[in-house]
Formats: structure tokens, C-alpha cells, sequence
């Protein structure tokens, strides 16, 4: 029996040829140097924050050369897929705005040319491709059993052989077409291997845009590219798909950078191009309990889960500027001398990008986060707020939109200015750091007194200032002055110099009284400017507030 005779017999639907598939996914037009690239994920329910440093990455490279970035849902391993996946990926990677020029906008819907973009939708495609590599004698039907497979292995392990389906272990391999033949037509269970022409003894030199060269062992594995339930492998599934879709640059996550030779034999077999490959380094952390460095773990760590972020309303800027921090070499010196400029300013380079594991930080994170939100205008933090409000706390939502401007000019203290306010790093900080600014919020109160804590002391303080030394229309220096008149009236030093030399001389300083306002006035020892919360709230309310001690 000849391969064309053997491929027909095991795919005789299959009547389409290579040739059919590259006439319907011609070559794209785009410019030179454009790149297309993929984010390829599994829908597995859970989306890593490693996700977002990959479609990130593809999408920066894509758009840097106005190339076309599209989402490829990889579901062939049908045990791994949940209900709903696929959607959970687009609306999550959406939150953090990357979105996809082709791919699937639903669990059902897609755009673009290149698709279907759902492998499990792709069978058919790949069958053609693999009965392609049978009609060659590249592959072959595998008969052997799991318990066969893992029988080999055992003896593979108790002669300490490398461990696969290679050499004299393939046992199919040498098998006539017509006892191939044979089998099939007696019901015999199989699947579809590859035939590997690698000598595991030889080096292949593998290209990779983030590492260089890197020289491997060829491949001699048979692998498995079609299984019993006719869906491809991942291997042999993304040779197909990057091929037909016209994929320029696989960017990938570097734990697929061992099966480089496999997949470069792979492209050879079909006498296709390889396509350029970027393995993206995993994202690792110090673990608290070892102290030694290790990979983010799902399990162990919720930073890793894309949704923590989320939640908290960390801004999906800073997460990005965060990300390319820890992956782009000189980013962070990029960045510090061009804060004006976005992130889309700066020419992403795979060259530049991390050999080994970016270290996450969760501190560093914060204080990207706190230096961005420190620059957006109050309207633009205060639009942001309240979408996060909506989804996270209603309560507040009400509360914090019922006076917009209101809002606004709480949220624009210390705003705008050489040196702006850092107390929020994400917008579920907004209600813990102004909550105080709304009367509905201002009960229930635990005041945090410092130096000055007796009560009829304080009551004396609020009392004597706001009768003889407040006034709503003074401006800063005025109300300051006034503050440091009531010092001196009441027997606190108004000079901080002063008081450092005669501490004895005084019950206390300016900075003690003023804390003792601040306090009755917010509960808290830290706020921002006082001046500022004083002229929000206004005569009336400063009064309530200071009849509530
Ligand atoms: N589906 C593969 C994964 O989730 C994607 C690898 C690739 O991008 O080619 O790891």
C-alpha cells in the first residue's frame, strides 16, 4: 500500500489540499517590517498576570510596526477547557485594554479573515495538513497503547535511557503500510505521530529574538500531533495556525523554548518558513519563606490572578508601566527622563527585553501606581473612580457621585502641582484616604489625638479658633498667620525654631494645634493639605464638626 493510499484511508473526508489553504489565507498586505503576532491562550478560566505581559508584548510589537495582533483560542486539550473561557479572556484582557485587531469577540462570534481563530472549530485543517505529512511518509498511525507507552517508559527509566517514543522505543515506525492498513480496517484504536528525521546527537541552532542563538540536540521524538478524538497537539496545532495565519513573530512564554527544535523540524517537514520566535521570560518573585527566587505560583500568590488587580482598581497603566520595568532593560531610565511622555513613546525592542525572570515586587508596583495616579487631572481620576465604584462598592458610588464637583475639588487637593499628593495608589484608596470629606461617612467616629489629648484643652483650641481666628474668605498666608496668633494667645510656640530651643517655655507648638484642628476635622493625623479641607468643607461644617468633640 502506498502513503497516498494509507492517508486516504485514514482521513477519506479529507479532500482538501495545502495548496486550497494558502489560497484561501493568502499572504497578507501589509508593509515591510510589519509584524503579525498572537496571544494563543488556553481557556482555562484563569488569567494570569503573566497573560498580560505576553498580550502586551504582542500587542506593542504589532502595533509598533502597524502590523495585526489577533487572539487565538488553543482549546485542543479539551479536559483544560471551561465553560465561558473564552469570553473571561476577552473581557478581562479588555479591562486592561488590550484588545485584538482579529480573533473571537464572544464564544461564538469572530472577526477577521484568518480564522476560524478557535482550533476545536480547525479539525478538518489540520487533518488536510496531516494527511499531507503521511502522503510524504512524515508520519505515521501509532497503535501502541497507553499501558505499552508505559511500559517503554519504565524500561527507558530502568536503563537510564532518555525517556520518548524515539528510535528502537517507535515501535510503529517501521511498520508496513499494509499492516498499518490492516489494523485500521480492524477497528484498531490508533493515533497520528510524526516521523522524525533529528539525530539527537547533532546540534540544531535555534534563533530566539530575546536570547539569540541558541543550539539545541535535534529532535528525534516521534511526537503525537494527531490524537484519538482527531484534534492536533499544541506542537502541531500552532505550525498549522501560525502558518496559515500568517503569523511573522510567535511570541510565546518561555516554557515552550525547549520544544524550539521540534517545532523549527516541524515547519522544515511542510517546507514552510519559520517563523521568528521571542520566548518571554515568567515573571518570578522572592518567596517569603524560603528567600530564594521563584516563578509566580497560582496557587500561592494572588498577584498572579489578573483579576487582584482588578479589584483593587489598579490603574492598567501603571500595571503596564510596571510590567515593561521589569521586562525592558533600560525602560525605568527611559521613563524617568521622559515623564511627560506615554508608554507608547518608547520603541520596544526584543533585544532589550529580560533573559531571565522579572523580579514582581508588589511595593515597586504600588509606587508606579501612586506616581501615576499622582499626575492624572482630578476629572480624570474622579471618571475612573467612579467606574470602579459602580462595580465594587455602590455605597460609595452613591455617595461619592452625588456632587461631582464636589468630588473633583476633594480629589484635586494637591493635584497640579510640582509636587502633588502620592496617598493613592489605586482607586480603591480614593474612599479610605477622603471617606471623612462626606458628612453620610462622618460618624461613628475614633479620633487619633496626638501630643494635645486633653479634652477640655481641645475644646478650648476649637473654641477659641473658631470664634476669634477663623474666617472662611482668608487666603492660605492669612490663615496661617491666624493659626499661629492663636498659638501665641494660648500659650504654644507659633515658631517651630523657637520651640525646638525653649521646648519647656510652651505646652506645645503650632504643629501640635494644628493637628489637634486636623484631627476634630478629619479623625485622622495624616490628610492632605489642611488649609484646602477646611475651605471644601466650609464655615458651617468645620463648626459641626467641632461640636461633635
Ligand atoms: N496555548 C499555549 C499556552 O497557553 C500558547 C503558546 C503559544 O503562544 O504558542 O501556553
Amino acid at each position: 500500500m502506498t502513503n497516498e493510499e494509507l492517508a486516504n484511508l485514514i482521513f477519506p473526508n479529507i479532500t482538501k489540499e495545502i495548496e486550497d489553504y494558502e489560497k484561501e489565507y493568502p499572504k497578507r498586505d501589509l508593509k515591510e517590517g510589519a509584524i503579525v503576532t498572537r496571544y494563543a491562550p488556553s481557556p482555562t478560566g484563569f488569567i494570569h498576570i503573566g497573560a498580560l505581559l505576553a498580550s502586551f508584548t504582542g500587542k506593542t510589537f504589532a502595533k509598533q510596526t502597524d502590523g495585526i495582533f489577533y487572539l487565538r483560542i488553543e482549546d485542543t486539550d479539551t479536559k483544560r477547557t471551561v465553560d465561558n473561557g473564552i469570553t473571561e479572556i476577552i473581557n478581562g484582557l479588555k479591562e486592561f485594554e488590550v484588545t485584538f485587531d482579529e480573533g473571537p469577540i464572544s464564544e461564538t462570534e469572530s472577526n477577521g479573515n484568518y480564522g476560524p481563530y478557535i482550533q476545536s472549530e480547525r479539525k478538518e485543517i489540520y487533518q488536510a495538513f496531516v494527511k499531507h505529512l503521511i502522503k510524504e511518509g512524515k508520519a505515521y498511525p501509532c497503535f501502541c497503547s497507553a499501558e505499552e507507552i508505559d511500559l517503554v517508559r519504565k524500561e527507558q527509566e530502568r536503563s537510564k535511557a532518555r525517556i520518548g517514543y524515539y528510535g528502537s522505543y517507535a515501535k510503529c515506525r517501521e511498520m508496513s503500510n499494509d499492516e498499518r492498513a490492516r489494523r485500521i480496517k480492524n477497528g484498531e484504536s490508533y493515533i497520528i505521530r510524526f516521523r522524525s528525521n533529528g539525530d539527537y546527537n547533532k546540534k540544531i541552532i535555534c534563533h530566539d529574538e530575546i536570547r539569540g542563538d541558541i543550539a539545541f540536540p535535534e529532535n528525534d521524538l516521534d511526537i503525537v500531533i494527531n490524537k484519538k478524538d482527531g484534534l492536533p497537539t499544541y506542537h502541531f496545532a500552532h505550525i498549522v495556525d501560525d502558518y496559515l495565519m500568517r503569523t511573522t513573530h510567535i511570541i510565546r512564554a518561555d516554557e515552550w523554548i525547549s520544544s524550539l527544535p521540534l517545532h523549527y523540524q516541524l515547519f522544515q517537514a511542510f517546507n514552510f518558513k519559520v517563523p521568528k520566535y521571542a520566548h518571554i521570560s515568567p515573571l518570578a518573585k522572592i518567596d517569603e519563606e524560603t528567600g530564594g527566587v521563584r516563578k509566580l505560583s497560582k496557587r500561592k500568590d494572588p498577584e498572579c490572578a489578573m483579576s487582584y488587580y482588578h479589584k483593587l482598581g489598579i490603574p492598567y497603566e501603571a500595571v503596564r508601566l510596571y510590567l515593561a520595568t521589569i521586562t525592558s532593560s533600560n525602560f525605568e531610565e527611559w521613563y524617568l527622563h521622559n515623564p511627560d511622555k506615554t508608554i507608547e513613546d518608547y520603541k520596544f525592542e526584543f533585544k532589550k527585553m529580560s533573559k531571565s525572570a522579572g523580579l514582581f515586587d508588589l511595593e515597586k508596583l504600588n509606587n508606579i501606581c501612586r506616581n501615576y495616579i499622582s499626575r492624572l487631572k482630578a476629572d480624570n481620576l474622579y471618571n475612573r473612580t467612579q467606574t470602579y465604584l459602580k462595580q465594587y462598592d455602590l455605597d460609595f458610588y452613591n455617595i461619592f457621585t452625588k456632587d461631582k464637583d464636589y468630588s473633583i475639588s476633594i480629589l484635586n487637593i494637591e493635584r497640579e502641582q510640582k509636587k502633588p499628593r502620592k496617598d493613592i495608589s489605586c482607586y480603591s484608596d480614593v474612599k479610605k484616604e477622603i471617606w471623612y470629606m462626606y458628612d453620610e461617612l462622618f460618624t461613628n467616629l475614633n479620633y487619633e489625638f496626638q501630643n494635645i489629648n486633653d479634652k477640655e484643652e481641645i475644646k478650648n483650641i476649637l473654641n477659641t479658633y473658631i470664634t476669634k481666628y477663623y474666617d472662611e474668605n482668608d487666603d492660605k498666608d492669612t490663615w496661617f498667620n491666624k493659626m499661629k496668633s492663636l498659638c501665641d494667645k494660648l500659650g504654644y510656640a507659633s515658631d517651630m525654631k523657637e520651640y525646638k530651643l525653649n521646648p519647656t517655655s510652651y505646652k506645645g507648638s503650632v504643629a501640635d494645634v494644628s493637628m489637634v484642628i486636623r484631627v476634630a476635622l478629619t479623625t485622622k493625623t495624616m490628610t492632605p493639605d489642611l488649609y484646602e479641607i477646611m475651605k471644601i468643607l466650609g464655615r458651617n461644617r468645620i463648626v459641626e464638626r467641632f461640636n461633635k468633640i
